[in-house]
């Protein structure tokens, strides 16, 4: 094997993140051939150095990658979890039972999701054990486009989606909405719907553009990212693995 950087082997090895590795690097948590590494550029060798992560051995054998799709419900958070709070991995059980059931003896694959939404935000979030993975489609310069269907509390005028479509500044950077829509009404649907497609990717983007044009949220969620769309057929706390196909899309 060619030696990489340690931070990639950890992703790589489904660990966590490329982030969440680099993390586990800095505070000491991983070892290399018996010594402390705090330095995620450091270059190993995965089939000859021996790494240590948490006190556990990465594994030779590494699990197969997983990709899938989730319909995240509202009041579910998508790190792991502190007490208190719901952990959206915690809708993967089933899954886990049956990857017991059907790859005898290759350990679980450590799931985490690509990037986050809200605690009360809904809809499509990808969850994987691929963390290049999700280091790639997470990272900024990936552009990648989101579409979101905002309910808003209140009644939208043209001057609030003017405002809706100049953004707002978030952590110093200007996000502005690729996309801002009014959606027709429908019968069954009494609060009115925009139609919000973003780039950047900034924590509580689409909350702080609709504030910022004076509107309140009411419910908010995700149904695409890049050229994947949320299936409609996909329950509220479902998921559906993710073809080859389906990847290229999302990409
Ligand atoms: N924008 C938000 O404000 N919240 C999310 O969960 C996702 C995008």
């Amino acid at each position: 094997d060619q030696p990489q950087r340690l931070a990639k082997v950890l992703a790589c090895a489904g660990v966590a993140s490329r982030r969440s590795c680099e993390e586990l690097i800095f505070e000491g948590k991983v070892t290399v051939n018996g010594s402390v590494c705090n330095t995620p550029q450091t270059k190993v060798d995965p089939g000859r150095d021996v790494v240590y992560v948490n006190g556990s051995r990465l594994p030779k054998k590494l699990p197969p990658k997983v990709y899938l799709a989730l319909n995240k419900p509202k009041g579910y958070i998508c790190s792991s979890g502190e007490k208190e709070t719901k952990s959206v991995l915690s809708l993967f059980s089933d899954f886990m039972e049956r990857w017991d059931r059907k790859n005898d003896g290759i350990s679980k694959p450590r799931l985490f999701t690509v990037g986050r939404l809200d605690v009360n935000t809904t809809g499509l979030i990808i969850v994987t054990n691929d963390g290049e993975f999700a280091h790639k489609l997470s990272h900024p310069s990936f552009n990648l486009s989101k579409e979101y269907i905002v309910t808003i509390d209140g009644e939208v005028n043209k001057r609030h989606l003017l405002k809706v479509s100049e953004g707002t500044i978030i952590e110093g950077v200007q996000c502005t909405p690729d996309v801002v829509e009014l959606l027709p009404k429908q019968p069954d649907i009494s609060r009115p719907r925009l139609r919000i497609v973003v780039h950047e990717g900034r924590h509580h983007e689409v909350r702080e553009i609709v504030k910022h044009a004076g509107l309140q949220v009411y419910t908010l969620k995700r149904v695409r990212i890049g050229g994947f769309r949320l299936p409609s057929d996909l329950g509220i706390g479902k998921h559906a693995e993710l073809t080859q196909g389906n990847l290229r899309a999302l990409g």
